[in-house]
């Protein structure tokens, strides 16, 4: 708007109604010439389109999961073949396949050099926690990573701590008779949080008071098990009392206009360190921050689908790449898997290297680019019902198609109450994905739903 001014048209899910509803008028009637937005912009009626833009290609959040189902980097690529635009796709860590198909000629690769980017890389520490146990006490601040808050705080500069994982504690464990909580509509743990003294699913939203007993044998030593955002900063305020802390997570933005509050205070210097998850990865840009820690590198790392690793190597580059944005930054990842490529190449942000390695995987294992994906998801409340149409649907697909995966259970085998079973087919890459198609009968079943997701962003 500085630059355009009224020639930029906004659009997103945000806005209210109405004014909506103006913009995407000014932008048809050619008033605005700029449309700008989230993935509902892929679809801004533009007259005249020479140049579509999609900034930071390789996130996730471009493919709408919900109804109707679309990936807006295609719906990009289809609008501007059909109205002969330039696109362009733009990331400094942009998806294995968007990569791939700029080296074989599927798109041109145009590299901005380091220094038009005018900034140096941090100085990257791998704190390796394997060592930090075998010496006795294991701690959330590992010795590397107090230090460095400990001189950062000194020198009254910013920090922020990144943990992908929100709440206090993944689950509550009683230590005498190894009880969990669970949900009862999901396979998951209930996770602690603590502030709101309450179990939550993050699935389902179902919550129950924290137990003083073990609901099974009655022991009064029921502990949170593993760390999440909220035990971090308990560590932090713990170990350098004073130090102004706060958090940034989904629980915490549910508050409107905390996330405003939390951005404006760091900005003018009325914090210390944040603690969040992914939100605090992406494309933020803090002028006092000149220490990122990552609390541990691992949460994402064995997650069971085909692109944890990208994911993994995602975000280390991108909350590295926080650090030391105006002087010079350093950052410390705690980890318990130093070696593995997608921590060891994030922290020298060394795209092409993992990119090649990470390549080799996908081919061999015959993952996209190599082949395309589609992933046949089956749910009922009727667990039975579920397996048998999933096991159908496999045979019905293996009819004519010889890559057909399944029927298994998805890695969330129970979510809001319904049984999941999924059959994974592997297309070739320029194969027609009405291959996959299944027969009318099996997607119209009395309670069972059957989702045929083409090109999944995940396989959970
Ligand atoms: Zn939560
Ligand atoms: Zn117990
Ligand atoms: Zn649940």
């Amino acid at each position: 708007r500085a630059r355009f001014g009224d020639l930029v048209g906004m659009l997103h899910s945000g806005m209210a109604q109405g004014e909506r509803l103006r913009q995407w008028r000014a932008i048809r009637e050619g008033k605005a010439r700029i449309a700008l937005g989230a993935r509902g912009a892929a679809f801004a009626p533009c007259p005249n389109l020479g140049l579509i833009v999609v900034d930071e290609e390789h996130e996730a959040a471009y493919k709408e999961d919900g109804s109707p189902h679309h990936d807006a980097r295609r719906v990009a690529e289809l609008r501007a073949e059909a109205s002969g635009a330039r696109l362009i796709l733009g990331s400094a860590t942009p998806s294995l396949e968007a990569y791939y198909r700029a080296l074989n000629g599927g798109l041109e690769l145009l590299e901005l050099p380091a220094r038009v980017l005018n900034r140096s890389l941090p100085h990257v520490e791998i704190s390796d926690l394997r060592r930090l146990y075998q010496h006795g006490k294991p701690s959330i601040l590992g010795e590397e990573l107090r230090l460095a808050l400990e001189e950062t705080l000194a020198r009254k500069e910013q920090a922020i701590l990144f943990l992908n994982r929100r709440a206090y504690a993944s689950s509550l464990l009683c230590r005498e008779c190894g009880f969990v909580p669970m949900c009862p509509n999901c396979s998951v743990s209930l996770t602690v949080h603590k502030q709101a003294r309450r179990l939550r699913c993050h699935h389902c939203n179902l919550q129950r008071a924290i137990p003083d007993r073990c609901p099974n044998c009655g022991s009064i030593q029921v502990r949170p098990l593993g760390i999440g955002t909220e035990k971090v900063v308990e560590a932090v305020e713990a170990a350098f009392p004073g130090c102004r802390v706060a958090r940034l997570d989904r629980d915490v933005v549910r508050k409107a206009g905390a996330l405003e509050e939390i951005l404006h205070r760091l900005h003018e210097g009325d914090l210390d360190v944040l603690v969040g998850t992914q939100m605090v990865a992406k494309g933020l840009d803090f002028p006092g921050v000149t220490l990122v820690g990552v609390v541990t590198a691992d949460t994402s790392l064995f997650i069971p689908d085909f692109r944890s690793t990208e994911r993994t190597f995602q975000l280390i580059t991108q909350v590295c790449g926080r650090s030391g944005r105006s002087r010079p930054g350093m950052a410390v990842i705690q980890t318990f898997q130093p070696e593995h490529p997608a921590i060891a190449l994030g922290a020298k942000q060394d795209y092409v290297r993992f990119y090649d390695r990470e390549i080799a995987e996908r081919r061999d294992a015959l993952y996209p680019p190599f082949c395309r994906l589609v992933n046949v998801v089956v749910s009922s409340e009727d667990r039975e019902a579920a397996a048998k149409t999933a096991q159908e649907a496999a045979d019905s697909l293996r009819r004519h198609l010889t890559r057909v995966l399944g029927p298994a259970p998805c890695a969330f085998e129970r979510l809001k109450g319904r049984w999941r079973y999924h059959v994974l087919v592997k297309l070739d890459p320029d194969d027609d994905v009405r291959l996959a198609r299944l027969p009318m009968e099996l997607l119209t079943r009395r309670h069972v739903r059957v989702t045929v997701d083409v090109e999944p962003v995940s396989v959970l």
